[in-house]
């Protein structure tokens, strides 16, 4: 039985806080003010990107400064909230230790090179600013063992309520290593396992994947499960194919494809029907409750205060259906984003 309650969820930029590397009192009390706002928004959890120092994906236990977030992880405690830190299987940094001092855990294409996902190619005016500095990791190499220690010190250290997962959505064939795709579900096994022995819970972002049959290995692990509204959700039949085979191929040809991509695109982000129409998201509810009974977390990049009523009212609707608040940045050319929470107060 699916429980009506409402637990939704706040996706956090910590940069938006805090970048320093020294304690940071104000950091801590601008987060402590938009907390408040979450809370009367009936958020259960934050969920916390980027606390990791200089954008290092891939190093979620090096935050900017220790001391800032541990007081921020205190604080959403001490509202009785959960924390639940950002992290992602499947990419890393190029500017990170991890690439420098691994090289034989990324994703090599057939000449033996890494390369990046595609939502740079696909989405490049979304995507540019970090895209393009993440390579993929591969989860069936060792990496996947320096992940679940990560994973662990964030529970037992930090005091995290769960982990989140981004990107389990690559599908790309990988010449270094035996199965990508199969590393992915075993990665995802594995944190399950060492989420569920503390009885804490795991949470994954379907990334708007068609549901081929690792995504619903993956899907029927979670805890919960955030639904990322994308664009590509329309696409991802037909692109998986495409990508599987020639996925590297598109990133060397990213430099004719991506203003290619950014003009037939223009402007439509933000305004496709996965973004702007609730009958587009109950479609996608459906065919994620084929898959799952877990509870679902609606998330928007429309972060306007009509994208979030959008999807509030879609999870006011819907059995087991919350939704998660989020602050992007302005985009290049729109300035309609909500970059902190006081104008949802
Ligand atoms: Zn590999």
């Amino acid at each position: 039985m699916i429980l009506n309650t409402k637990e939704n969820g706040w996706f956090v930029l910590y940069h938006l806080y805090s970048t320093s590397l020294n304690y940071d009192s104000q950091g801590i009390k601008d987060f402590h003010h938009d907390l408040k706002i979450a809370k009367r928004w009936g958020i259960k959890y934050v969920v916390i990107e980027d606390y990791y120092r200089n954008f290092c994906w891939g190093e979620y236990t090096c935050p900017w400064n220790k001391e800032t977030f541990k007081a921020i992880i205190e604080l959403i405690h001490n509202e009785g909230l959960d924390f639940i830190p950002y992290t992602n299987p499947t990419e890393v940094a190029t500017h990170s230790k991890i690439f420098k001092k691994y090289p034989q855990w990324m994703v090599r294409d057939r000449g033996g090179k890494t390369f990046t996902g595609f939502l740079s190619v696909f989405f490049p005016r979304y995507y540019r600013e970090f895209d393009f500095q993440l390579k993929l990791i591969c989860p069936a190499s060792n990496w996947k063992d320096c992940y679940l220690e990560q994973c662990r010190e964030l529970l037992d250290e930090y005091g995290a309520d769960g982990i989140y997962m981004d990107r389990v959505d690559h599908r790309i064939k990988c010449s270094a290593h035996p199965n990508f795709e199969e590393g992915i579900v075993k990665i995802v096994k594995r944190v399950k396992e060492v989420v569920k022995e503390r009885n804490k819970r795991l949470i994954i972002n379907d990334c708007g994947m068609f549901l081929d049959k690792t995504m619903r290995k993956v899907l029927r692990m979670a805890d919960v499960i955030l639904i990322e509204l994308l664009p590509a959700g329309r696409l991802t039949h037909l692109l998986k194919f495409i990508l599987y085979d020639w996925g590297d191929y598109l990133y060397k040809m990213r430099k004719i494809l991506s203003p290619l991509m950014d003009f037939l695109n223009k402007g439509a982000y933000l305004t496709s029907p996965q973004l702007a129409s609730s009958k587009a998201i109950l479609k996608r509810i459906s065919k994620i409750r084929e898959v799952s009974s877990s509870p679902l977390l609606l998330f928007t990049h429309r972060a306007t205060p009509q994208g979030l009523n959008l999807i509030s009212e879609v999870a006011e609707q819907e059995e087991g259906v919350s939704f998660c608040l989020f602050q992007p940045e302005k985009l290049k050319g729109k300035g309609e984003g909500i970059k902190r929470l006081s104008p949802l107060a």
